[in-house]
């Protein structure tokens, strides 16, 4: 827990609040929904009672599939350091850096399911590129129960919804050898996304 000052955007009155900066999903189970919702992000002011987001820098890690993830508002980073954690058992997790809570949200749903989000990366490319929208971002959203096909949302560049588009679990598979070959440096929290996609497609067709 991390005490601050905060001054309400609407009616400008400062007041202390606590900010929750580390997840242990299994020790805090209902903090999963406080990330799926945003409502870990919003703050109800004690004066107007009207609520604002803040967004702040927040560790979220799961001790039984051993992953973790760091969310850094608007980072630019591609990667950061897993020992400015001081935590040296994340060194054998899966560790990720996100820049917004829609990116922490989708991992979230991402690794629930079990899957790779390197090979949901590569999906979400491959469907850009066939939307021929290249302004569009498309979102992780649910695998269907019987798991043969992924769906997603799609977001035009204001970030509203435009629809859904789903691909079979086939094209999944099909990338997820190659998603896996692409080299990442242990130990640190790497930032998995379009760009990540596109760098490592470009990288291995110049090898
Ligand atoms: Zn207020």
């Amino acid at each position: 827990m991390q005490e601050v000052t905060l001054t309400c955007p609407h009616c400008k009155w400062e007041h202390p609040h606590t900010l929750t900066p580390f997840i242990d999903l299994q020790k805090q189970p209902k903090q999963r929904l406080g990330i799926l919702t945003d409502s870990l992000f919003s703050v109800t002011c004690p004066a107007c009672k009207r609520q604002y987001t803040v967004l702040h820098e927040l560790l979220v890690v799961d001790e039984t599939t051993k992953w973790a993830m760091m969310l850094i508002p608007n980072t630019e980073h591609k990667q950061v350091n897993g020992k400015v954690t001081g935590r040296e058992d994340l060194e054998s997790y899966t560790l990720r850096l996100v820049s917004s809570t829609a990116a922490l949200k989708e991992k979230l749903l991402i690794w629930e399911q079990g899957l790779d989000d390197r090979t949901v990366e590569l999906c979400k490319l491959y469907l850009s590129l066939q939307l021929q929208e290249t302004e569009y971002q498309l979102f992780f959203t649910e695998q269907e129960k019987e798991g043969d096909t992924l769906y997603f949302t799609v977001l035009n560049k204001d970030g509203s919804l435009e629809g859904s588009i789903s691909c079979e679990f086939g094209l999944y598979s099909q990338l997820h050898v190659n998603a896996v070959s692409f080299p990442l440096q242990k130990g640190y929290f790497s930032r998995i996304d379009r760009q990540w996609a596109e760098q490592s497609i470009r990288n291995s067709v110049a090898q």
